[in-house]
């Protein structure tokens, strides 16, 4: 292989140092000393390789490698740098240190392109300081303005405009990170697979076809607070006896989609809360997930026809609120044709699949071709001090998007 495992593991346990919770997991949050150190050490590794090194209005890093044609956009590698809070050393840094390495081996090997390489490095990818989260690619894509900034605000009240000034990026600027899809011939991320599924199949990488569309909904039923010993079967409003048959259905609609899609209910919040009052009011959250936006609707069109049912029968009152709606993103085909020709060129088995998290591939789709690479997650976690990936799995996938940036690039021999 041309890249080299030793160099990515001390790439991978050096950044890992740079962390607001030693003991307590990896926190990396966005503008702060934690984010210079990283920040710092990417920066002195670009330096190194000659690199042109520049930050747009976003605080996000680049290190550009000049095509033999230069006028042609780049071709974009990389991925983000900050963490969640209490999270792990991978989630983020894998598909950095993707785009670092793939740019020493194209120095070091004097390998040239036609089309201009750039290493990229975002913040905020996480929201973990500030919500909203995929913020570096937001700003790229135009999505992010001043009034933004001005508006979110970490836990200490302090907007994100106040942290970019007094970190020495000019937050009024923000408009500049905007780039047309002129401007950049295809964005390439790796990531770690934050589940299961490679581990279990014994696959050694990834190949993303689609970033999953979410569509999450919140369902209030009011019915009536009464006496639990005093108070009539036939006479009750018991809006949880409602829920219950509702969320009891839900698991069953997703597979008969047959393509992988997902429902959950994570939140359920019952009012009053106490065991001897019949349930008033219940509130829930259904999270649905699919490559396929139609399989979201029918979903979501069971669940909502099974509450009319359940409703009718019951003297209680629904209200649907929908929290969010994204639609999935396909990864170029001609990019994952690419992945797929390498992958075998390299003997290394994959597996077709969606991803279930939005990542910054995602957001970049709107403006760019966008290709996705996963490698095994141990025991499928992440978000959590446990969060890891076996050094020479992540050389897998270095490598092979190596491969398929020389050819994307228009190696010139
Ligand atoms: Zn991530």
């Amino acid at each position: 292989m041309k890249t080299n495992l030793a160099r990515i593991q001390s790439d991978l346990e050096t950044l890992s140092k740079f962390n607001s919770s030693p003991g307590q997991g990896l926190t990396r949050f966005s503008l702060t000393p934690e984010d210079r150190q990283a920040r710092e050490y990417l920066r002195e590794e670009l330096i190194k390789l000659n690199l042109e090194i520049y930050e747009d209005a976003a605080g996000t890093l680049f290190g550009r490698k000049a095509g033999t044609e230069d006028h042609l956009p780049p071709i974009m590698i990389g991925s983000h740098f900050d963490s969640v809070k209490n999270g792990g050393n991978f989630d983020g840094p894998a598909g950095v240190f993707m785009g670092l390495e793939i740019m020493r081996v194209l120095v070091e090997n004097n390998i040239k392109t036609k089309y201009p390489i750039e290493f990229v490095a975002m913040i905020e990818e996480e929201g973990g300081r500030f919500g909203g989260g995929v913020f570096g690619s937001r700003a790229m894509v135009g999505l992010v303005d001043y009034a933004q900034l001005q508006r979110n605000k970490d836990a200490d009240d302090i907007s994100m405009a106040q942290a970019f000034e007094d970190f020495g990026f000019d937050p009024k600027k923000i408009d500049t990170a905007k780039r047309n899809p002129e401007d950049i011939r295809a964005f390439i991320e790796l990531h770690i697979e934050q589940g299961p599924v490679l581990e279990s199949k014994k696959k050694d990488v990834g190949i993303v076809d689609f970033i999953v569309g979410i569509m999450e909904l919140k369902i209030v039923l009011s019915g009536r607070p009464d006496h639990a010993g005093t108070t009539p079967m036939d006479m009750r409003a018991d809006a949880l006896s409602v829920a219950a048959k509702v969320i009891a259905e839900i698991d069953s609609y997703p597979p008969l989609e047959n393509n992988g899609t997902v429902a959950t209910v994570g939140v359920l919040n019952i009012q009053p809360g106490a065991a001897n009052i019949v349930p008033g009011e219940v509130s829930f959250t259904i999270d649905i997930r699919s490559k396929d936006y139609s399989s979201i609707q029918n979903v979501k069109k069971k669940i909502l026809s099974s509450l009319d049912a359940q409703v009718a029968k019951s003297a209680v009152t629904a209200e649907v609120i929908e929290l969010l709606d994204v639609k999935p993103v396909e990864m170029d085909p001609t990019i994952i044709d690419l992945f797929k020709k390498h992958a075998e060129k390299c003997g290394f088995s994959y597996e077709m699949m969606m991803s279930g998290a939005g990542h910054d591939a995602m957001i970049m789709g709107a403006i760019t071709p966008v290709g996705l690479i996963f490698v095994p997650s141990k025991d499928g976690r992440s978000h959590c001090p446990e969060e890891w990936t076996d050094y020479d799995d992540l050389q897998k996938g270095i490598e092979l998007i190596l491969e398929a940036i020389i050819e994307l690039g228009d190696e010139v021999k």
